[in-house]
């Protein structure tokens, strides 16, 4: 079916520019927004992401389609609380340390919060980039995080550069996302680990029901109400459903068998389901494919919340 952001007719420079559009318009309300959109379950998603990670101090990461900084803030208070057990176990080890070297160790963590540890959020989008960078003022952040503007599909690191690459809610953006899968895989060191939190495909039906009727009827409406941008709204619930783009084009009852790939799993998913392709397991096993496609290893998916988001995770050899 035709939408208000014709995902079937735009040319990429076309669709890269709404996008760019879309993130420009709600920059400002960006934070509001993602918790009355997902009623605040969005922290609980990220905060579940940072702990997949469980980064050490002295780690790099890189935080891609990083926006206003959601993902480098936490994995800033995540190393921070690593240190401080860190700090306490020593001092329980050493009971009869002297006051000055307990001093110089709390001195020490007082200039080196994060120890080595360092976050670099890259986003295409200047105004994004701008709010969260007002927000880490805001929040007392500026240890160990940097801000770069830059394409996921093209970015402006050097090769085997990251211990860690992440993307939340940010790679159903991406024009060409096996593009950015091939610079994930790029930047991160041997050995580094690509990490992924996105929507993906609701596995119980009733959910699925009640999760399509408020994304449809319901966000956008909210859209408008707190942002005045109803049309951005759209989009962003648009583009949850039509992801990954792969599967785009099969995705609706009205399309015929020819347009399916013939020979694949998907094929018989959307014979099974009667044409109408809406399964259970496609969106997060065909990501996993793309990912695998990349170059890595070990590419495994952890649904959160019934499947309305997924975690890619996989590791560069
Ligand atoms: N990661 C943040 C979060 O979880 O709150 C922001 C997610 S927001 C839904 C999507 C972000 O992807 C926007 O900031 C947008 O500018 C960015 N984006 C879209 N296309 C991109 C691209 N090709 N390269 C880098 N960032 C991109």
């Amino acid at each position: 079916p035709q939408t208000h952001f014709g995902f079937q007719n735009v040319s990429e420079e076309e669709r890269r520019e709404k996008i760019y559009q879309v993130f420009e318009n709600v920059a400002e309300k960006y934070d509001v927004m993602n918790d009355s959109m997902t009623l605040g379950i969005h922290r609980v998603w990220k905060d579940i992401l940072v702990h997949k990670m469980n980064p050490s101090p002295g780690t790099l990461l890189v935080d891609v389609a990083g926006g206003t900084g959601d993902i480098a803030f936490r994995f800033i208070n995540y190393v921070r609380s690593v240190r401080e057990r860190q700090l306490q176990q020593k001092l329980k080890r050493h009971q009869n340390l002297s006051w000055q070297e307990i001093a110089k160790s709390y001195e020490e963590e007082k200039v080196k919060p994060l120890g080595d540890s360092q976050v670099v959020v890259c986003d295409i989008n200047k105004e994004m980039l701008k709010v969260g960078k007002q927000r880490a003022q805001h929040l007392g952040y500026s240890e160990g995080l940097s801000w770069v503007l830059g394409n996921a599909e093209e970015l402006p690191f050097d090769d085997d550069k990251f211990d860690v690459y992440t993307i939340a809610f940010g790679i159903r953006n991406v024009t060409r996302i096996d593009l950015a899968l091939q610079e994930a895989y790029r930047v991160l060191k041997p050995g580094g680990r690509f990490l992924c939190l996105e929507f993906s495909q609701v596995s119980n039906p009733l959910l699925s029901r009640l999760y399509d009727l408020y994304s449809f009827q319901v966000i956008p409406v909210l859209g408008e109400i707190i942002a005045g941008d109803w049309k951005s709204y759209q989009y962003l619930v648009e583009s949850i459903r039509r992801f990954p783009p792969q599967v785009r084009h099969f995705s609706g009852c009205t399309d015929t068998q020819d347009t399916v790939p013939p020979e694949s799993w998907r094929q018989l998913a959307y014979r099974l389901s009667g044409g109408c392709n809406y399964g259970t397991i496609i969106f997060q096993e065909e990501l996993k494919e793309m990912i695998e496609d990349a170059g890595f290893f070990k590419v495994d998916y952890q649904n959160l919340s019934s499947g309305i988001v997924a975690i890619h995770s996989g590791f560069k050899l």
